[in-house]
């Protein structure tokens, strides 16, 4: 059993304090956030790569730092990977060492709060509606452009997690038979042609084959092609190098292809789009509006749900998973996150029937 929360105290007119944790491929980050979805105090530390016991310590190392200055009453972490439905084990992450890594159980003998594992772009997802750009947005879909493509569901006002945990892993849609092989085992997956990752593959593919174009980003990375990843192009982009803004016409083109697909299947109202890809602003959602509007099923006879760009920065992740876990603890929003039904695994601490069946209408 998940211990019960303890009877700490909140600071004086915050109310109550959670602590989110982020764990992407290359970086944890830990916060203090209260529940105006605001980050008090944050630590970072680098993640240990392969080493699903080195990445605990990480998480519990940054969550006693943090509960030094703070009183808080739950530990959400959001995590890179595919989460089961009692939100306790990550069942395999493409970037991470995890495979069937019961993590909450992990965790919960180092921390004495109720733990709650989240997927971070879920938990992504949630904070924007919550507190950012999908604010108001009955049926939302949040698209996280980073190494790959994460995403989240909240529709009317609940985490859509499916019936494994694995709802909106929209990344791996296959969306072209036999295309660029994936971390995930598949090829041709939507990730492998709209991410951070597609950037830096396609301006080292360009600059390799002697490209002209290229010449300006290549100087930027000091003559190594190895270096130049997203985050260069990205970089390079916002500064009007025409072959980065190329490429993020390209990466856009595919980008609102995607989206097209997802509002076939979904019809949000709204998507909002997140992640470091996203800090070219227009430049990536300008080519993402025009393509999703060439393909959006229906187009001429239906609304066209909006495309914006998140509101909460690279923090959104860990902002998501401490308001969940404090919800989940009993000290979250009145119109908090459903627990899950029947559903839960063998094992899970998760009472059924707690949620009401689905409402997609
Ligand atoms: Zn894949």
């Amino acid at each position: 059993m998940r211990p019960p929360a303890p009877a700490v105290g909140p600071g004086p007119g915050r109310g109550p304090l959670a602590i989110g944790v982020d764990i992407g491929g290359t970086k944890v980050a830990a916060g203090v956030v209260d529940p105006r979805g605001r980050v008090l105090e944050q630590v970072r530390r680098a993640t240990p790569s392969r080493d699903a016991a080195a990445v605990r310590d990480t998480i519990l190392d940054t969550v006693r730092v943090l509960r030094e200055r703070h009183d808080v009453v739950a530990v959400g972490i959001g995590a890179a990977g595919f989460v089961d439905a009692a939100r306790s084990t990550v069942r395999f992450s493409p970037h991470l060492a995890w495979r069937d890594e019961p993590l909450r159980d992990g965790l919960s003998c180092g921390i004495d709060l109720p733990v709650t594992v989240e997927n971070d772009a879920d938990a992504a997802a949630w904070a924007e509606w919550r507190f950012g750009a999908g604010r108001g947005e009955d049926h939302l879909v949040c698209v996280t452009l980073g190494t790959g493509i994460g995403g989240g569901i909240v529709f009317d006002g609940r985490v859509r997690r499916g019936a494994a945990g694995m709802a909106g892993e929209f990344g791996h849609m296959i969306v072209v038979p036999d295309g660029h092989r994936c971390e995930c085992g598949n090829r041709g997956c939507w990730e492998q042609y709209a991410s951070g990752n597609v950037l830096g593959r396609e301006a080292r593919e360009l600059a390799r084959a002697g490209s002209p174009m290229t010449v300006p980003l290549v100087e930027r990375v000091g003559g190594d092609v190895e270096a130049l990843v997203g985050q260069v192009v990205t970089a390079a982009a916002t500064e009007g190098d025409p072959c980065a803004v190329e490429l993020f016409e390209e990466v856009g083109r595919w980008l609102g292809i995607g989206l097209a697909n997802l509002a076939a299947a979904l019809d949000p109202g709204a998507f909002v789009i997140g992640g470091g890809v996203c800090e070219a602003g227009e430049l990536l959602l300008a080519p993402a509006r025009e393509s999703f509007r060439r393909s959006l099923t229906g187009r001429g006879f239906r609304p066209v749900p909006r495309i914006v760009r998140a509101a909460l920065g690279p923090s959104a992740g860990l902002v998501g998973a401490a308001d969940l876990a404090r919800a989940e603890a009993g000290a979250g929003p009145a119109r908090g996150p459903a627990r899950r039904n029947g559903t839960a695994t063998p094992g899970s601490t998760v009472p059924a029937g707690r949620e009401p069946p689905l409402d997609l209408s």
